[in-house]
């Protein structure tokens, strides 16, 4: 299995509870490393840009309002499969429907703030990477 590369976001519901280590614990654990990081607060042009694909959609507003509604902490995340593995640490967008374990099962407070956004396929993991860091942001 190769090494790849994925996006992931810590978002506002987990910095304002200051629980960025123990979701951070939760990837490392399951055999990510932080190759890129850095905490931001999005504008509304940056979140909107970011969600574009779902803008049709009837959360979309109430999201970019949540994902613009405190700091959040952007990073790129190595491992094998990373793309996958990501989603399998997250858990369900939904926490209800979350496995035992998953960072969503016990962190996230709703489907809208679920503490954490990974990127859904190696594609979208490029497209989201290149969307916050340059090249020289990315040290592995
Ligand atoms: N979301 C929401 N309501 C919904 C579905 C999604 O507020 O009914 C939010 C939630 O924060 C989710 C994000 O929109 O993480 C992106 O949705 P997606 O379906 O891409 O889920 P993800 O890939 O984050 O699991």
């Amino acid at each position: 299995m190769a090494i790849e590369r994925t996006f992931s976001i810590i978002k506002p519901d987990a910095t304002r509870r200051n629980i960025t280590g123990k979701v951070l614990s939760y990837l490392e654990a399951g055999g990510l490393r932080v190759v890129a990081q850095k905490r931001i607060h999005m504008t509304k042009e940056q979140a909107e840009g970011f969600y574009a694909v779902h803008k049709e959609r009837p959360f979309f507003n109430d999201l970019v309002s949540f994902m613009i509604s405190g700091p959040v902490v952007v990073q790129v995340l190595e491992g094998e499969n990373a793309v996958l593995k990501n989603r399998e640490i997250m858990g369900a967008t939904n926490p209800a429907n979350a496995d035992a374990g998953t960072i969503r099962k016990d962190f996230a407070e709703s489907i809208e703030a679920n503490s954490v956004h990974g990127s859904d396929a190696p594609e979208t993991a490029k497209e989201e990477i290149a969307y916050f860091f340059k090249p020289e942001e990315i040290v592995g």
